[in-house]
C-alpha cells in the first residue's frame, strides 16, 4: 500500500520540480502527499489469512480503513472467543475486569495473536491473565500522581518548562500495563469548554515550550479533531515544540493515512513517541507507517516498558531496538514498569534492566541504546539509571570500567 502511495507522491513532486504543476489544484504545492491520489491498499499475507478467515465478507479496503477497524475491535470475551482459545487463567481475567482497565483488540492486532500460545509476547500485551487481578500493597492506581499534578482537567503540569496534555481515554488497544490503566478506557471525554481551559492554562504559563499530547491514544481522535488541538496549541507563541505520544502505527497502522500527515506536517516542530514492547511488532504495516511518518518529516522516537516474559532479555531487546532504527524510530526509553495495581506479574527487578542496557551499551550502535528510566513513584519524575561503569572517582582521577570490562583512567588535573 504504502510503497505505492509513496512512489506515486514522489512522482506527483519530482513534476512539480520541474515545473509541471499545470494539473494541480491551488493549495496542493503544501502536501507531501496528494489527498487526490486513491492508495493501492495492501495488506500482509498474515492480515489478510485471518481476514478472510473471520472476515470473509469485508474488502481489503475496508479492513485497511482504521475505522472499520475500531468499529470492529474485539472488545469482550465472546469476541475474543471466536478467534482464539482462552486458557482458564485468561477467561477469568475477562470475566471479572468490571471497574478496571477494559479489553480492547484492534483486528489488525488480533491478526498477530489469534494462533499463538498464551504465553507469547503480543497475545500478553492485550490478553488478560488472573495475576492481573491480584494488587499488591505497593501498586496504586494513580502511581505517578498526576491528579495532583493538574492544574486543569487533562493538563499534568510536573516538569518547569513542559506539559502533558491528556486529550481523550480511547485507545485501539489496552495494554494490560497501561501507566494511565485508572483513565483510560473509560468514557470521561473532554468537552469543548475543557479544551478551551487547557489551551488558556498553556497559553498563561509562559514558561511552558513543549507539549506533550497523549492519552489514551491521541491517533484515535479524528483528523479535524486533531487540527482543532494542534492549531490551538501551535498558535501559542511560547510553545517551540509539540509532541503526541502514540501507540497507533504498532496496533492500528492502518491510521497513518495520506491525510493525516498532511494535518500533522502543517504543525511542525512535531514529535512522535512511539511506544513499542516486542520486536514481532514490526510488522510490514507497521514498517510502512513508521517509514509514512519519517518521510513527513517527523522525528520519531520509541519508548518500552521493560516486562517480565515479554522483552525482559537482551537478545529481544536488542532485536527490537534494531529493528526500530531500520524504520526509523531512534530508541528513546526502557521504563521500568510503573506500580500500577496488578502488574506485578510484569515487572522485573531493576537490576534486569541495568543488565539489559550493560548488554547493549559498546556492543552495538550507541543510537540503538535507550535511556534506563524509573518514573519516580509519587510524581518525582523520570530518573535516569546506568550501569556502575566507574570503579573510582576522586580529585586526582575517574577510574572507568568499559563494556568489554577494561579499566582506564581520565585524570582530573
Ligand atoms: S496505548 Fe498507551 S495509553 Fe493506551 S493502553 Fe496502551 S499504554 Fe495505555
Amino acid at each position: 500500500m504504502n510503497a505505492n502511495n509513496n512512489e506515486v507522491a514522489t512522482l506527483r513532486c519530482e513534476s512539480r520540480l520541474a515545473g509541471c504543476s499545470s494539473d494541480e489544484e491551488p493549495g496542493a504545492e503544501t502536501m507531501f502527499f496528494s489527498q487526490n491520489v486513491i492508495p493501492k491498499l495492501s495488506v500482509s499475507n498474515r492480515s489478510l489469512e485471518f481476514k478472510q478467515r473471520y472476515f470473509p465478507l469485508t474488502s481489503v479496503e475496508s479492513w485497511n480503513d482504521w475505522k472499520w477497524q475500531l468499529r470492529n475491535s474485539f472488545n469482550s470475551i465472546d469476541d475474543l472467543k471466536r478467534i482464539m482459545k482462552l486458557t482458564e487463567k485468561e477467561i477469568m481475567a475477562i470475566n471479572n475486569l468490571k471497574g478496571r482497565l477494559p479489553l480492547r483488540v484492534s483486528p489488525y492486532f488480533a491478526s498477530l495473536i489469534y494462533d499463538t500460545k498464551p504465553s507469547h509476547p503480543l497475545r500478553r500485551n492485550v490478553v488478560p491473565v488472573v495475576e492481573e487481578l491480584i494488587t499488591s500493597g505497593s501498586e496504586k492506581s494513580d502511581p505517578l500522581h498526576e491528579k495532583a499534578f493538574s492544574p486543569v482537567k487533562g493538563i499534568v503540569h510536573r516538569y518547569p518548562d513542559r506539559v502533558l496534555f491528556t486529550v481523550t481515554q480511547v485507545c485501539s488497544n489496552y495494554c494490560r500495563y497501561c501507566t494511565r490503566s485508572h483513565s483510560v478506557g473509560r468514557l470521561d471525554k473532554l468537552g469543548k469548554q475543557d479544551f478551551e481551559k487547557a489551551f488558556s492554562y498553556i497559553a498563561g504559563h509562559k514558561e511552558i515550550r513543549d507539549v506533550l499530547i497523549s492519552g489514551g491514544d491521541p491517533l484515535t481522535l479524528t483528523d479535524e479533531t486533531l487540527d482543532y488541538i494542534l492549531s490551538n496549541i501551535r498558535g501559542i507563541e511560547h510553545v517551540e515544540i509539540i509532541r503526541i505520544g502514540t501507540r497507533t502505527p504498532v496496533v492500528l497502522p492502518q491510521r497513518i493515512t495520506d491525510k493525516l500527515i498532511n494535518v500533522l506536517r502543517k504543525y511542525h516542530p512535531l514529535f512522535l513517541s512511539l511506544h513499542f514492547s516486542h520486536p514481532s511488532e514490526i510488522t510490514e504495516e507497521c514498517a510502512a507507517a513508521c517509514n509514512k511518518l519519517a518521510d513527513g518529516g517527523f522525528p520519531l522516537g520509541s519508548q518500552t516498558v521493560l516486562l517480565k516474559g515479554i522483552n525482559d532479555n537482551v537478545p529481544v531487546m536488542k532485536e527490537l531496538m534494531h529493528k526500530l532504527l531500520k524504520i526509523r524510530v531512534r530508541p528513546y526509553y526502557l521504563y521500568q514498569c510503573d506500580l500500577i495495581p496488578g502488574s506485578g506479574h510484569f515487572r522485573t527487578t531493576v537490576a534486569k534492566g541495568l543488565e539489559i542496557i550493560k548488554g547493549l551499551r559498546g556492543f552495538t550502535s550507541g543510537y540503538a541504546v535507550p535511556t534506563f528510566v524509573i518514573d519516580a513513584p509519587g510524581g518525582g519524575g523520570k530518573i535516569p539509571l546506568l550501569p556502575d561503569y566507574v570503579v573510582e572517582h576522586n580529585k586526582e582521577h575517574i577510574v572507568l570500567r568499559n563494556y568489554k570490562g577494561d579499566v582506564c583512567e581520565y585524570p582530573e588535573r
